[in-house]
């Protein structure tokens, strides 16, 4: 062994030291497959100025220049560079919050360096770093074992074999093939069970990993579905667009209008009606989505998932630590010769036994003593006490046996002085059993735990004090109903029991005598009532998923408000096994089941199957390695931050950082809440860009000069329309939205009701822009071709876009108090845009280029009179639907 360490320069309990590892990472790199690419700043900026409407911009710029007018010229470039500048300021802003989300996900690492443990990224590893690695985690590196602990590792991902195989120490002959190097842990396989410290040998794309993956580069960044959806939305109004320029270059021909100026128009309207920056506004708005789950405790490592959250409609929970506090304490005894009640709760490590109310100090039973023995020993968490202080770590459930081995005088490390521990059978969630050998005088004394039905089924005998007899099978029934009615009152029980044998070789689960039950309390989370009560006002199902007793599942179920009478159905796991072959009225009944009990992790893929089936949207929580399956399977895999293993955070699309039920609800509320700020600023944004083209489509056909200059589309387009619409992705949700049934995933971003109001509010637009133009022009002596008349329907159509923004909010939120009226943003972004629109008029530069001109006092009046038109119309609009129509918004 010192081989393997002294060759790379590392001692096993100090690691390496700051600057050797600082060395080995300039020598080495990063620990990373192969580099992310990270998409340089100077991409970036050169892709804003590679698209469509950069190159129509161009093509005007420079036809404005050869027609000799600089002016013109000088406004499209300025154009393009503010564009293009946009573009690239909110691109590497989403960019940037992405990564720092995905940090966040990001896996750590236990190492040891300079003799300290500590945390750290995977990607900071270097050859030659001692690695911790404990059950249920993923292996960072290629790393050589050194110190293996009842070590077990699923290589499906790199041998596809998947049966967890043991590894040890020992070395190995040069030439052993890849799937039985049994000293090596490779990257990307992960532990099953037990622990092991290692060396790194190989990081990044030195591992076995990164040498399969080089040949399989990943292409590019994926498009999430919505992305691409919003790309194809970009591309509808085209033949809309096609339509308006071909009449206006006719008309302005046959009317023998200056034909630069037709061309100009179609090109600006070409801007305005491709709006490019769609996917990358919606990037933003997922972008502050995800913080904003992030800051309720729930981390999306998934995109994609974001506009699955807000469909969900049933959501599969387990009920330890999530329904209930994990924090347990162990109640009650029940032994063959009576039962016996414990006193004291949580940490605390004084109480008493009280057997029939009376107290007595010590559990001089000897039944007692065996069941507190063999609580302590079949047991892998630890308990100290330190100045009155008590530190804990491992399973709860164990932490509380420990707990009552201490107020029964048993300590852990001194009862395996005398019985130490030479194996361990780990907890296997399909047999629901765990068990450990301790040498005792040349023998093994087998201790073991596990589900109650398991454990007296396993037992051929009983202890009854100092002896043991017979077990028989009336007794093991009333065993049974003991544990039953244990459960029944909310109580988890396990059953205790243990053997002597003299080798370690056969099963630990046969010939056992039982001891008894024990029957401990978990608390059900106190917010989780009202939380689930607001998911089902939401439209969603919750149903719990346990591997408990049904009697506990049922019992806390109802203290949760999840079920609420006594007779409510549990359904067993077992009758998932047979899945393929269940009749429709079965299906039906797993469907409108709330709890299931006993579930082991493969009936939990079954059950997905049977709701994904009927048609439902499903989330499944999920902490173990055995989990992993399940969670990928769910349309959401949630996995728990605190209490989860790296293999189901890994297979997760959402980690819940405070293993939390509630986080669940929001994170759903916060994905509803974004697609319905996507679906705003796409309605805003198009029916902005139909108005443009209506207002030009309707004056070419009542033979009207331009109501709008080519410049003036593009200013309004690229300066004033966007902040509006980059405020709308900040909404925050009406306050109706989780009162509303789940959005059915298939459903477009933009409904056929959508599509509907967006014509409607082109026409409202576009009519108050002409009819303003008209009036303008009987205004002023030289009628509609002069600048003020053009000024005016300039600005009534800028101002009606602004006070447009009002009319997406949602059709069942208020009138005046409403997501958008409450969003400070919205006011903020008018404010700016309204006075860039009046530095457009007065300021000298850009009137010149916009051809605006001062148009008095009067002509403010009739913009502000005009540009409200759309807006009280479109209010009357919602209302109106709000009573009679449709509720998709
Ligand atoms: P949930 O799914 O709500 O977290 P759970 O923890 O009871 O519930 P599992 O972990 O699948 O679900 O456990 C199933 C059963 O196995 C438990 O009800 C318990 O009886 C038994 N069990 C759980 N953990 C252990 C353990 N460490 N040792 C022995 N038996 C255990």
């Amino acid at each position: 062994m010192s081989d393997v360490l002294g060759q790379r320069g590392v001692s096993k309990d100090e690691g390496l030291t700051e600057e050797e590892v600082e060395r080995r990472r300039e020598r080495f790199g990063p620990n990373e497959l192969h580099e992310v690419e990270q998409r340089r700043w100077l991409e970036v900026l050169i892709s804003q100025f590679t698209g469509v409407i950069v190159l129509l911009l161009a093509v005007a710029a420079v036809a404005a220049f050869v027609m000799g007018d600089v002016i013109e010229g000088t406004a499209v470039l300025a154009v393009l560079v503010i564009n293009g500048a946009i573009g690239f300021v909110t691109e590497m802003r989403a960019i940037r919050s992405m990564e720092s989300l995905q940090e966040m996900t990001e896996i750590e690492t236990r190492v040891r360096r300079a003799g300290d443990d500590q945390e750290i990224p995977a990607e900071d590893l270097v050859p030659g770093d001692i690695v911790i690695l404990d059950a249920g985690d993923i292996v960072p590196a290629d790393l050589r074992v050194i110190d293996p602990s009842r070590l077990q590792v699923d290589e499906s991902a790199l041998t596809g074999e998947s049966v967890p195989v043991g590894k040890t120490s020992d070395p190995l002959d040069e030439d052993v093939p890849l799937a039985e190097r049994e000293n090596m842990l490779y990257k990307g396989t992960y532990l099953t069970r037990g622990t092991a410290e290692a060396v790194v040998v190989a990081t990044g794309p030195d591992t076995e990993l990164g040498q399969i993956s080089a040949s399989l580069q990943e292409t590019g960044e994926k498009k999430t579905p919505l992305q691409e959806k919003l790309d194809d939305l970009g591309q509808k109004l085209v033949p809309l667009l096609l339509v308006v320029a071909a009449i206006v270059l006719v008309s302005g021909w046959l009317r023998g209008q200056d034909l630069f100026l037709m061309v100009e128009t179609a090109i600006a309207l070409a801007v305005a009606t491709v709006p490019e920056g769609l996917p990358i506004v919606a990037t933003l708005v997922l972008a502050r989505g995800m913080w904003r789950m992030a800051d309720r405790n729930a981390l999306i490592s998934n995109l994609a998932s974001v506009e699955t959250l807000g469909s969900t409609t049933v959501i599969c929970t387990d009920k330890t630590g999530t329904l209930t506090e994990n924090k347990m304490t162990v109640a009650a005894y029940e032994l063959a010769n009576g039962s016996v009640e414990v006193t004291g709760t949580g940490l605390d490590t004084d109480g008493t036994f009280q057997h029939g109310g009376q107290e007595r100090d010590e559990p001089q039973d000897p039944a007692m003593q065996e069941a507190l023995k063999v609580g302590v020993l079949c047991n892998n968490a630890s308990v100290t006490e330190e100045d009155g202080e008590v530190n804990v770590t491992g399973d709860p459930m164990e932490v509380a046996l420990l707990i009552a081995g201490m107020k029964g005088g048993l300590d852990r490390d001194d009862l395996l002085e005398s019985l130490p521990e030479t194996w361990e059978v780990s907890f296997d969630p399909a047999v629901k059993m765990m068990a450990t050998y301790h040498d005792s005088d040349g023998r093994y004394t087998v201790a073991v735990k596990g589900a109650p039905e398991e454990v007296i089924d396993s037992s051929s005998r009983v202890v009854t004090g100092e002896d043991s007899r017979e077990l028989s099978a009336t007794e093991k029934d009333e065993w049974i109903e003991q544990s039953e009615r244990m459960a029944e009152d909310g109580l988890r029980v396990l059953g205790l029991a243990r053997k002597n044998v003299d080798r370690t070789a056969g099963s630990p689960y046969e010939d056992l005598s039982l001891i008894g039950l024990v029957g401990l309390i978990d608390p059900p989370r106190e917010e989780v009532r009202p939380t689930i009560q607001r998911c089902q006002d939401a439209g969603m199902r919750v149903v719990m998923v346990t591997g408990d007793h049904a009697g506990t599942a049922k019992n806390i179920a109802r203290s949760v408000g999840l079920v609420d009478s006594d007779d409510t159905e549990v359904i067993e796991g077992r009758e998932l096994d047979d899945v393929e072959n269940l009749t429709q009225a079965e299906r039906d009944r797993f469907v409108n089941a709330s709890v299931f009990a006993r579930v082991n992790p493969a009936n939990k893929l079954d059950l997905i199957d049977v709701h994904q089936a009927a048609g439902s949207i499903v989330a499944m929580t999920g902490d173990g390695v055995n989990d992993a399956p399940a969670l990928k399977r769910a349309d959401i895999g949630v996995a728990m931050g605190q209490r989860g293993t790296q293999v189901a955070r890994e297979a997760s699309d959402m980690i819940l950082q405070d293993d939390n039920f509630e986080s669940i609800y929001h994170a759903v509320r916060e994905g509803r809440i974004i697609f319905s700020n996507i679906r705003k600023f796409v309605l805003y944004l198009m029916s902005c860009n139909v108005s443009e083209l209506l207002v030009i489509l309707i004056a070419a056909l009542l033979g009207f000069p331009l109501p709008l200059l080519p410049l003036q589309i593009l200013f309004l387009n690229v300066v004033t329309d966007i902040f509006p619409a980059f405020a709308l992705g900040a909404c925050g949700g009406s306050s109706d939205i989780m009162d509303r049934p789940p959005r059915d995933p298939e459903e477009p971003i933009m409904t056929r009701t959508n599509w509907t109001e967006l014509g409607l509010f082109g026409v409202l637009i576009s009519a108050a822009v002409i009819g303003a133009f008209a009036i303008g022009g009987g205004m002023y002596p030289g009628g509609m071709d002069t600048d003020e008349a053009v000024t005016i329907s300039f600005l009534t159509l800028a101002f009606a876009q602004l006070w447009h923004v009002f009319n997406v909010r949602d059709v069942t939120s208020g009138l005046v108090r409403n997501e958008v009226t409450e969003n400070l943003y919205v006011w903020g972004a008018l404010g700016l845009s309204s006075v860039i629109l009046v530095g457009a008029v007065y300021l000298p530069g850009i009137s010149l280029a916009l051809s605006t001109t001062p148009i008095g006092f009067e002509g403010w009046l009739l913009v502000f009179g005009m540009s409200l038109l759309p807006l009280v119309l479109g209010q009357i609009e919602r209302e109106f639907r709000r009573r009679f129509g449709t509720s998709d918004s």
